[in-house]
């Protein structure tokens, strides 16, 4: 049976809002989206009454779900500032894609310290980020990779991806079902390859245009991270969308971090953006576990000798003067690429190479500074 988009409004109509009418006439919600009874749309409202307004979300999500037919709700609640009100964070922070620098779920102002942090995810240890301060430098590759080769280590490993302007895990890992509900109605990560994975692009088509305003990312983001049953794991590796705009600082600073990777290439301009990473994460008290160089050297497939195409050791070099640790090299090579695109890694499909090997040893540092949080859970 289909859900109409009729059925979510009468829903809705029975929801009361703050301002003394039902939701569907206070002219607050945006375009419902309804597709697959997968049901998508925004509360906007000011700022300043945000916090009302938040059980009011939850009231029209609950509503929403329990519509016969509709197996997802993901609801926003979009909460922009008035021009001319106060801003919580820098304009130059300001993202490409129209983001706002008010979010219902940003902590007040000056509440950058750990301790303001959302509250852990329960059963999971340790949550990471891999970053980059720009798109197609292989951070998605890198993460998938990565948290295959902390799999490796014995370890118990997720894979949230929240890359959510461009998801490509499911490419990437060759998933093409979607997550089914448990009875407590979160959705169940999909397992591949001994990992839990979750990913936005499972949910909607991929040619889907996904146009996320920027409060929206973090509610998407929040409900991938809480209303998953992620189980008990070790490592929950999330690959962060790309750059550093206002909605990655958004999401550094609200999802309970214990650190962050950075990836980049060898050029400078890469090797720049890395540098704002870095100020990103150091901003709001996340420690920078390491840089990893991708594309670091070439690799000739066919007879392995290495050509420095991009000028190698540039990641290197700006750790250490930054006083970050080096996790490890990755080099450009064909089959890192092939593997990615057939949707079967390289760590899963050629456990036994090089490229393996170096994966794994970029988990072992990574894992050796999470120790203590691992061991604490
Ligand atoms: P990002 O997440 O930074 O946008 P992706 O992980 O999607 O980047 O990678 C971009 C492209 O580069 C993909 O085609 C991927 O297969 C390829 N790629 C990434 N890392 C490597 C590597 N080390 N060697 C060869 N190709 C790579």
């Amino acid at each position: 049976m289909s859900v109409t988009q009729q059925q979510v409004l009468d829903a809705l109509s029975r929801v009361a809002s703050p301002r003394g009418v039902p939701l569907t006439n206070a002219n607050v919600l945006s375009a419902i989206s309804v597709t697959d009874g997968k049901v998508f749309f925004s509360i906007n409202v000011d700022a300043a009454e945000a916090r009302v307004w938040e059980s009011v979300r939850a009231q029209a999500e609950a509503a929403v779900r329990a519509i016969p037919g509709v197996s997802m709700a993901m609801i926003a609640l979009t909460a922009e500032r008035k021009p001319g009100a106060p801003q919580a964070a820098p304009a130059a922070h300001r993202h490409a894609h129209g983001v706002q620098p008010a979010s219902a779920h940003r902590p007040p102002q000056g509440a950058a310290s750990p301790m303001s942090k959302q509250a852990e995810i329960p059963g999971v240890a340790a949550v990471i980020a891999v970053a980059s301060g720009k798109g197609g430098v292989g951070k998605s590759t890198t993460a998938l990779n990565l948290a295959l080769g902390l799999r490796d280590l014995g370890l118990r490993v997720g894979l949230l991806d929240a890359d959510i302007y461009g998801p490509s895990v499911p490419r990437l890992s060759g998933i093409n079902e979607k997550p089914q509900l448990n009875d407590d109605r979160k959705m169940i990560p999909i397992k591949r390859f001994g990992l839990s994975i979750m990913s936005i692009g499972f949910l909607v088509e991929e040619n889907t245009a996904m146009i996320w305003r920027g409060p929206m990312v973090m509610s998407a983001i929040t409900q991938m991270l809480r209303d998953v049953a992620w189980g008990t794991l070790d490592i929950l590796v999330v690959d962060m969308p790309p750059g550093t705009g206002d909605a990655q600082l958004t999401l550094a600073q609200n999802v309970p971090l214990k650190g962050a990777v950075i990836i980049s290439t060898p050029q400078d301009l890469s090797l720049i953006d890395a540098r704002r990473g870095l100020a990103m994460f150091k901003k709001v008290n996340v420690p920078v576990l390491g840089f990893i160089e991708n594309m670091s050297y070439f690799q000739c497939p066919e007879c392995g000798t290495r050509s420095d195409i991009f000028g190698h050791g540039g990641a290197r070099h700006e750790a250490e003067r930054l006083g970050v640790p080096f996790l490890g090299e990755i080099p450009l090579h064909m089959s890192i690429r092939t593997t990615s695109d057939e949707g079967n890694p390289v760590v899963a499909s050629q456990p036994d190479g090089p490229h393996a090997a170096v994966y794994r040893a970029i988990g072992t540092k990574v894992r050796d500074q999470l120790q203590g949080a691992i061991a604490a859970a």
